[in-house]
């Protein structure tokens, strides 16, 4: 959460932040994967119309099934980003980032970035050798090639597509 209070007063000075920001538990690709709190750093900026542009940093470590072996694998996941909050925004429209009041909510950002950044594949240890068994229907490698150079949101909505019958 940033308050951006300040900064909408001040349109074009910018602000630096440094937050813990939870992400809930994603199904992507018919794999569960549980993320531990995510570091964001960066800085934002509000515009004279209101709007608050806020670029920065995310690492996070990401918890999953290990590809090879099915034990707990993990991954640390980085991502740069920066991206508009629109005050006026629709909160339902799936392909913008918006903000009511003087709070900017971070989690819609902090999950989106840190699934877009996963890993093809979580290992238990770098050498897993394990005992391959895959099953067809639900090869993560097959689900995340396919979204090489599509629009981001996109993605995302395919990467979580499977997840509506089964998340909480
Ligand atoms: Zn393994």
């Amino acid at each position: 959460m940033l308050d951006v209070s300040t900064a909408t007063r001040n349109p074009g000075t910018r602000y630096v932040y440094d937050v813990e920001q939870a992400i809930a538990p994603q199904n992507v690709c018919g794999e569960l994967v549980r993320f531990d709190s995510a570091h964001l750093t960066g800085s934002y900026e509000a515009m004279e119309n209101g709007d608050v542009e806020v670029e920065g940093r995310l690492t996070v470590h990401a918890h999953a099934r290990c590809a090879n072996c099915l034990k707990d694998g993990s991954a640390f996941v980085e991502a740069d980003y920066r991206e508009l909050f629109q005050r006026e925004g629709d909160p339902e429209d799936d392909e913008i980032f918006t903000y009511t009041g003087h709070v900017v909510d971070l989690e819609k950002l902090a999950m989106s970035y840190a699934v877009m950044h996963l890993p093809m594949r979580f290992l238990c240890k770098p050498d897993c050798q394990g005992y391959v068994q895959y099953l067809d229907e639900e090869d993560p490698d097959t689900c995340q090639k396919e979204l090489t150079g599509q629009h981001p949101f996109a993605a995302l909505q395919q990467l979580l597509s499977q997840s509506g019958a089964d998340q909480e």
